[in-house]
């Protein structure tokens, strides 16, 4: 009898095939506050110098480095926000935290090393020009490119933006997705359970993971095991959508419906992938009005479907995007806290991460079976093990760490 696992696919593979001639979606002019977690469609360039203008690092007093040493009359005020005079000379200026450099001082004596007298203060000798001073530009030069196109915008990056007045930037349309669940079995929550059964985790699970990565899902439906209903749901998705995923029925059993419908709507290759969880995955395109959307077919098993939106959605998702920093998990070395073998099949196990003094160290949660969703739901990383190697507790290995980008 024909080995079952001989042929399998590699991951690699798979990728490449997955994120061959995708284009980068169009980019969409949004104000700035609503940008949050969008991906830059072109660089955003400095206008300003950041901070605009020399100002205290700290509570003190701005003079000439040369004037320490001697006692100095205080001759204004300068807190934060307020614009200074020139410093007269033989002065010093009391100074805040952010408080602009009046013309002419060249440093900061912070106040605690500073002798008040009657109406002077006596700065100690040994005070260096440019000392507590932020420079005009140290952060950022106006006319630099302040973000790179492709920068996700998260929290810094907001406050970068706005730190330039920036009210409105370019980002990438976000990837439409559809998505759909198969089985007759499905039921979703809020509704009774009848005997058979179960309800659908995959929908709520997959759409928060799209979300996460970039992505916002616009159209989700349950397609029942049967052919005809499948080819007329699957058409209607890919009209709405980039990427149309689905979840289950790609399998080879009888009510498996969904290679069928891909090959007579459009086209389809189903992978044999030699990972576990998941071995099949179908990739496909299904014509739409302006072109074609781009077809995702993950295992039903809710473990696969996780592990395969990471593996696999989350790169569709960056190309889509032009984001670099979704095109892979980065990988981090880790000890093995846990002893495995695995044969043809290369194993993405869940685990957490541990970050101890020794380094990290990688737990795997007990029940690795790909119907085990508890085994995700703390996971940090999937320790990537190669087939046809034993793994000793202590041994190192390599996790791709579950970041969303
Ligand atoms: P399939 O790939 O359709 O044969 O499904 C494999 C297993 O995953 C079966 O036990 C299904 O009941 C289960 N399954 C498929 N889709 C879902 C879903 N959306 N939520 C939870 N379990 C699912
Ligand atoms: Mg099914």
């Amino acid at each position: 009898m024909a080995d079952p696992q001989a042929d399998l696919q590699s991951v690699e593979a798979a990728l490449e095939a997955l994120l061959t001639d995708v284009a980068p979606l169009p980019g969409e002019q949004l104000p700035s506050e609503d940008a949050a977690g969008r991906v830059l469609a072109e660089p955003v360039i400095a206008t300003r110098d950041v901070p605009p203008a020399d100002n205290s690092a700290m509570d003190g007093y701005a003079l000439r480095a040369v004037d320490a040493g001697s006692p100095l009359r205080i001759s204004q005020r300068i807190a934060a926000g307020s614009a200074p005079s020139p410093l007269a000379p033989r002065s010093c200026a009391r100074i805040f935290t952010g408080g602009e450099m009046p013309p002419g001082a060249d440093c900061v004596v912070r106040q605690e090393v500073v002798a008040h007298r009657e109406d002077s203060v006596l700065i100690p000798t040994g005070v260096h020009p440019g000392e507590n001073v932020r420079r005009r530009g140290r952060d950022v030069a106006a006319g630099s490119i302040l973000l790179a196109a492709g920068t996700r915008l998260e929290g810094a990056a907001l406050g970068h933006v706005a730190g330039q007045g920036i009210v409105s930037v370019s980002v990438r349309r976000r990837p439409r997705v559809a998505l759909l669940s198969t089985g007759d079995e499905l039921v979703e929550p809020g509704q009774p359970l009848g005997p058979g059964q179960i309800y659908n985790s995959n929908r709520p699970m997959l759409t928060r993971l799209l979300e996460r990565f970039g992505a916002e899902v616009v159209h989700t439906a349950t397609l029942p095991d049967d052919f005809a209903t499948t080819c007329r749901l699957l058409g209607e998705a890919a009209q709405r959508a980039d990427v149309v995923v689905s979840c289950g029925g790609v399998s080879v059993g009888e009510e498996d419906h969904v290679k069928a419908a891909l090959e007579r709507l459009g086209r389809l290759d189903l992978w044999r992938l030699a990972m576990r969880p998941g071995k099949p995955l179908a990739l496909g395109r299904l014509p739409h009005a302006d072109g074609e959307a781009r077809f995702v077919g993950l295992p039903g098993n809710p473990v696969s479907s996780f592990v395969g939106a990471w593996l696999y959605l989350r790169p569709l998702i960056g190309a889509l995007l032009s984001c670099d920093a979704l095109a892979s998990l980065p990988r981090l070395p880790a000890l093995a806290g846990f002893s495995t073998r695995t044969q043809a099949r290369r194993h993405f196990m869940r685990v957490t991460l541990e970050f101890g003094e020794a380094g990290i160290v990688a737990r795997a949660f007990a029940d690795q079976n790909s119907a085990v969703l508890s085994s995700c739901v703390a996971a940090d990383a999937l320790a990537d093990i190669p087939a046809r190697s034993t793994i000793d507790e202590g041994d190192p290995i390599s996790c791709l760490w579950l970041v969303s980008g």
